[in-house]
């Protein structure tokens, strides 16, 4: 990190500076120009300490070098990670098409979604259990027994499954039924959660927040991995803007951001980002020709019946139509849709 000094900074300031440093365990370097001093700091600007440094007196501006985000960093990987969720790889060539109804809402539509969705082509099957409802009043999830219905239709179907968890204390039982953690918008920032969830060996996929940077949503991803689990999806889901004939702004220029900052796979929802099914399949496409790792989108048999973002849902025949386009991009992207008779 370099430092820069207020002009006005005396020679007393400057030396107070340098022992502050010093006390806080990095190693400074003085320079001092006819009209600025500034000074380097060397050491591990990871460490907690490193947020000190901002509040020695007369700082002016701190430049950091090191990005503040390491393991999730461009310079830790060249190459691009994957995760395995089950037997399916996402990332390096290998994409995931992610598909289900938002919520598990009874046995017979989570079976009935899943046969549509696995005769379509989705390699992972997704329902919340969980709601993070905007209202307390609108239908909060099944809880557990909408756990052991995903499992068990994921079983069934061959599909390994993804739900979301909102609060550490949900971490171990969530554990005991899915392949993959859901982090969703509302929680990309709940630092309990991000640790817990760093200390479990089951992938994760953190969608990006509503009002979030890509910075952000790195350093998010930076919780996780610092506690030891290196299996992160990042998802991009649209971010909150001034536009109001969609649910959300669809920021695909994420995908390559991400892509050059860090190794980890980014994957897009258009179901959340648009909230409407007649932009859904087009911002499929462009995900996939952006370089995403994967999709995710919601599906439902019934979208007037469902309990939660039915106007969203894609109906199954439009799921179909829609992956048939999907491979053809994918096939002139050099990369595949995992299936198990490929891997
Ligand atoms: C969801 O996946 O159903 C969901 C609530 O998504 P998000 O967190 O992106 O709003
Ligand atoms: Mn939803």
């Amino acid at each position: 990190m370099i430092l820069v000094l207020r002009p006005d900074a005396t020679l007393e300031q400057i030396d107070h500076a340098i022992e502050r440093i010093k006390e806080l365990g990095f190693t400074p370097h003085l320079s001092r120009g006819e009209r600025r001093t500034i000074i380097g700091v060397i050491g591990d600007e990871t460490k907690p300490n490193s947020e000190m440094l901002l509040q020695i007196p007369m700082i002016e501006q701190a430049i950091p070098i090191l990005k503040p985000f390491k393991l999730a960093s461009r310079e830790f990987s060249k190459e691009d990670s994957s995760v395995y969720v089950g037997k399916v790889k996402i990332g390096g060539g290998s994409m995931a098409m992610i598909a289900g109804p938002c919520a598990v809402e009874n046995y017979e539509t989570m079976d009935t979604v899943a046969k549509y969705v696995k005769a379509g082509g989705a390699n992972i099957l997704r329902g919340g259990a969980f709601k993070p409802r905007t209202s307390p009043y609108a239908f909060q999830g099944m809880g557990e027994d909408g756990l052991k219905i995903l499992k068990d239709v994921g079983q069934k179907y061959e599909l390994p499954v993804v739900t979301e968890v909102m609060d550490p204390r949900q971490v171990d039982l969530i554990g005991r039924y899915t392949d993959m953690y859901q982090v969703g918008a509302r929680n990309m920032q709940n630092f309990d959660l991000l640790k817990e969830l760093g200390k479990t060996k089951i992938p994760v996929l953190l969608k990006r927040g509503m009002s979030a940077t890509v910075k952000d949503l790195l350093m998010s991803a930076e919780y996780i991995l610092a506690e030891g689990n290196m299996g992160v999806v990042l998802c991009e889901r649209g971010v909150r803007s001034f536009e109001d004939s969609t649910r959300n702004m669809l920021d695909l220029s994420a995908v390559p951001n991400v892509k050059g900052q860090s190794h980890l796979p980014i994957i897009v929802d258009p179901s959340h980002a648009t909230g409407r099914p007649d932009l859904i399949p087009s911002m499929c496409r462009a995900s996939v020709a952006a370089g995403a790792d994967g999709v995710h989108v919601e599906v439902h048999n019934c979208p007037e019946k469902a309990m939660s973002d039915g106007p969203q849902a894609l109906l199954p025949h439009q799921f179909l139509d829609l992956m048939g386009d999907l491979h053809k991009l994918a096939e002139a992207m050099g990369k595949t849709f995992w299936k198990e008779s490929a891997a």
